[in-house]
């Protein structure tokens, strides 16, 4: 990456923020003497062909705007599902230029010996296009049981907020938010979450959000279509009941 970025003099140069790329991203950043805005969440150009780079700042508080004017090229980092794709456009062409990198064995420091995939039986929250999404109101890990069947209900997959991964009741891998990850499922299901903002810059690009909450001041019904106020012990079994009916 250096090499080409050397040699070509880009203007941007764009990463995903998975975990690959947030490990590479600002190795070469650093090496290129150059700066990096991580997990944006939109990116425009400005005048001079300036990249603003858009991410929340002050633990999700402000939205921060951030440009790089002095040192080229301009790097940012962007979180799968942040941005909505395009559709495919089979007339858009680009040049594709294969270029010859060499590796020694002087400069390879780390040795791939094997490479174990993990198995996910289920998809990833980010591939869901129905999510059931738990928080602190759920209560405990054995309440999160209900959301799992409603998310058997409906071909859907369980996620949760912090709250609900900070208590142990689900793994880091399902949370949605600022620190874990972005989500745009067709239907979002938010029980027992408050809508926290850190929370909702995760999944407010949904296509359907459906919010259940007990306290109708709940920030959570301002990104809601749907919003039903009650207890999610109540409302779950009987729009189970209902689902399975249908
Ligand atoms: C730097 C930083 C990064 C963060 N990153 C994330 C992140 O990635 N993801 C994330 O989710 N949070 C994140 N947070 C935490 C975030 O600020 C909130 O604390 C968190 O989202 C709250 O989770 P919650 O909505 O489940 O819990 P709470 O805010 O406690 O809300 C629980 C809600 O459940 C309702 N409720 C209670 N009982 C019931 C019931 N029986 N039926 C129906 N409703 C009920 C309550 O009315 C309340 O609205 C981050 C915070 C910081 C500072």
């Amino acid at each position: 990456m250096v090499k080409i970025i050397n040699n070509n003099n880009p203007e941007i140069v764009l990463i995903g923020a998975t975990s690959i790329g947030r490990d590479l991203g600002p190795r070469v950043s650093a090496r290129v003497k150059t700066g990096l805005t991580a997990d944006c969440t939109s990116l425009e150009i400005g005048e001079d062909n300036e990249l603003l780079m858009t991410r929340p700042a002050f633990g999700g508080n402000i939205m921060a705007t951030i440009v790089c004017p002095n040192h080229r090229p301009q790097m940012s980092t962007v979180r799968p599902g942040v941005m909505e794709s395009k559709l495919k456009d089979e007339k858009r062409i680009g040049e594709i230029e294969i270029l010859k990198v060499e590796f020694t064995d002087e400069i390879n420091k780390i040795k791939v010996i094997e490479v174990v995939k993990k198995e996910r039986e289920e998809k990833g929250i980010d591939e869901a296009s129905i999510l059931v999404s738990g928080g602190r109101g759920v209560g405990s890990k054995e309440n999160f049981d209900i959301l799992m069947e409603l998310a058997d209900s409906l071909d859907g997959t369980v996620s949760a907020s912090r709250a609900a991964v900070d208590a142990g009741w689900i793994e880091h891998l399902k949370q949605v938010g600022q620190t874990g990850t972005t989500v745009r499922p067709n239907v979002y299901i938010a029980c027992g979450i408050s809508g926290a903002i850190q929370h909702v810059a995760g999944m407010e690009g949904s296509e359907y959000i459906v919010a259940i909450n007990k306290d109708s001041e709940a920030p959570i019904f301002d990104v809601a279509d749907l919003g039903i106020v009650g207890d999610v012990h109540k409302v779950l079994p009987e729009l189970i009941k209902q689902i399975k009916a249908i």
